[in-house]
Parts: structure tokens; sequence; C-alpha cells
């Protein structure tokens, strides 16, 4: 996946076209705010993947509740790109969180996670030179993907 100066907006455009269809069929609601239009320079594949591997836990974790919402916001500071998945889960146990981006570290039944998920996000965050963060509240979960601007391959 070459590194290329893409819209952000496409990005999570076509990362949402994958899976707005599962999630309208579940009852979920996505909200999204439209980035003023950041070019950024990324991997547009790998950063898809960062996101819907995101959406996919937020999906997991709010599936059964009555309150289902996602919303991605997307931001640019004057260094950098942020992009943020919340969702209306209720957030993530403080016991856990320096464990869940860990290889195989997931609380899901066997075969309904590998716990890849996050440390694939994390990698792929890192390899833009980047940071993933957790910013969990109770309820609610956000994670935050931090791009910047001159990201270049690690
Ligand atoms: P997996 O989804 O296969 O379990 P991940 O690496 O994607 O593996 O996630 C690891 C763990 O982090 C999950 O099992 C879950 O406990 C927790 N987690 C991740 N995202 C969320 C979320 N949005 N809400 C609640 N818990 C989450
Ligand atoms: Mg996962």
């Amino acid at each position: 996946d070459d590194f290329v100066h893409t819209s952000i907006n496409q990005v999570i455009e076509d990362t949402l076209a994958l899976c707005n269809q599962k999630f309208h069929q579940h009852g979920i609601s996505i909200h999204y705010n439209i980035c003023p239009d950041s070019i950024i320079y990324c991997q547009p594949v790998s950063l898809s993947q960062a996101i819907l591997n995101l959406l996919s836990n937020s999906f997991d974790a709010i599936n059964s509740l009555e309150d289902k919402w996602i919303r991605i916001e997307c931001f640019e500071t004057q260094t950098d790109v942020q992009i943020t998945v919340t969702d209306s889960g209720n957030g993530i146990n403080e016991e856990i969180r320096d464990k869940i981006v860990l290889p195989f570290f997931t609380t899901k039944e066997v075969g309904k996670g590998t716990g890849l998920g996050l440390s694939i996000v994390k990698g792929i965050v890192e390899q833009h030179g980047g940071k993933l963060s957790l910013d969990s509240g109770c309820p609610n979960t956000k994670f935050n993907i931090m791009i910047p601007k001159k990201a270049r391959a690690a």
C-alpha cells in the first residue's frame, strides 16, 4: 500500500461504504462530520483498514444495547489530522485499558475475537508516524487516530 496524497473524507467514506449496510440492518446510526477537506499523505488502504477495525469493535460493543450509535469525527490542526470514532457502548474497564492493544488480548468469546484488531490499528497508525489513543468514558468509548500531516513511513 503506497503512501499517496489523498482526501481524508474519501478514505472515511470508502470505509463507511463497506459497512453502512450492516450497521443499518442492526439499527445502528452512524454520524459523521465531514472534515474541512484535508488532504493527507497516507496509505489509504491501510488507514481504511484501521478505521474499519475500530468500527468493528464499536459494532460488537453496542450491538446488544438499546442505544446504538457511532460517531466519526475528523478535524485538522496545524500539524496533524485527527480521526475519532466514538460509540454508545459502556466504555472500557480501567483494569484492561493497558492491555487492549496487545496482540491476542480479547474479552470476546472464543471464535468471536482474535484480539488482533487494535494491535493492527496501532501498527498502521505508527507506520504513519502517528498515535492511537483512547479516551473511554462510562458510557462511551472514543478512540483517536492522530496522523501528522507530514506522515512518512517509519
Ligand atoms: P477483538 O475485537 O478481536 O477482541 P481487538 O484488538 O480489536 O480484538 O480489541 C481488544 C479488546 O478491546 C476487545 O476484546 C474489547 O474488550 C476491547 N475493545 C476494543 N474496542 C472497544 C470498544 N469500542 N468498546 C468496548 N470495548 C472495546
Ligand atoms: Mg476487534
